[in-house]
């Protein structure tokens, strides 16, 4: 489906009971460009024969335009999976992080993964670019892509439309929010759950929750709360769900490594404290 004037969107519904669904509101590939002249496909999903079946229908019902390349937000293998049968398919070059291009090059023939460089503009066909920007925080090789002709950014999973996305370095993941908020996108296309309209604000709210959250976990270590999970329990709900306590853990952890690094906290394995 069309959703903006150079981005026709293939969603992937995923059954939240079936084995493997762990994307709330289902996944995104994008077609960026003009299909009747050339288009960028924007991650090619996970390594599901139907997922690419359904990806390479999509790209059949858009006329099979030429494919000027096959951008990659990251790594994980719900972002990579289909890539060897689309790239066949398209005969498309593949542009990725340098971190990620070896591991691209082994599943690919020689000379079709091209590293992409920080603020590149990549030329994507209809007379539409996007500017590359390196936003590690979810994946230290993560890259969002911002369309400037409809003010889009392409956020992989660095925002999700209907969740919070997870983070390894909490601290990187904040400075990539920062980026993408300067670009003031208005729209947002996750690779996973809804399109988000009012993206700056978006982006926003996702710094401030994550701000929020830090606050409360200094005011816990204030208390003299050291412990991971003491300090779940002073931040969180009283009610919080038993299956999430752990990922409330993760989370709470996420937050003292931030704090650790910018030297507010220090670690004394298993607990931590205010410096
Ligand atoms: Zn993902």
């Amino acid at each position: 489906m069309q959703i903006a004037p150079h981005v026709y969107r293939h969603h992937i519904e995923e059954d939240p009971d079936s084995f493997g669904a762990m994307h709330p509101g289902g996944s995104n590939i994008y077609f960026v460009g003009d299909p009747a002249d050339r288009v960028a496909i924007v991650d090619t999903g996970e390594h599901y024969r139907d997922w690419t079946r359904g990806i390479l229908g999509y790209y059949q019902k858009l006329g099979r335009p030429q494919v000027s390349c096959i951008l990659i937000s990251h790594g994980h293998g719900d972002h990579t999976g289909g890539l060897d049968r689309i790239q066949e398919a398209t005969g498309a070059p593949v542009r990725c992080h340098p971190r990620l291009a070896p591991r691209l090059e082994r599943m690919l023939d020689p000379g079709i993964v091209v590293k992409v460089e920080d603020r590149e503009t990549i030329d994507l066909g209809g007379s539409a670019s996007a500017v590359a920007l390196y936003t590690p925080g979810h994946e230290d090789d993560h890259i969002c892509y911002y369309l400037a002709a409809d003010n889009v950014m392409f956020t992989g999973d660095l925002v999700l439309g209907s969740s919070t996305g997870s983070v390894r370095n909490l601290k990187q993941y904040m400075h990539s929010l920062e980026t993408i908020a300067g670009y003031n996108p208005a729209r947002v296309f996750p690779a996973h759950g809804a399109l988000v309209e009012e993206g700056t604000k978006y982006i926003n709210s996702y710094i401030a929750h994550r701000n929020e959250r830090e606050q409360q976990v200094l005011a816990a270590l204030r208390k003299g709360i050291t412990d991971v999970y003491d300090i779940v329990a002073d931040v969180y709900p009283r009610d919080l769900r038993r299956n999430l306590h752990e990922a409330a853990a993760r989370n709470v952890r996420t937050h003292l490594d931030k704090l650790v690094e910018e030297g507010v906290v220090v670690e004394h394995p298993p607990t931590y404290s205010l410096k």
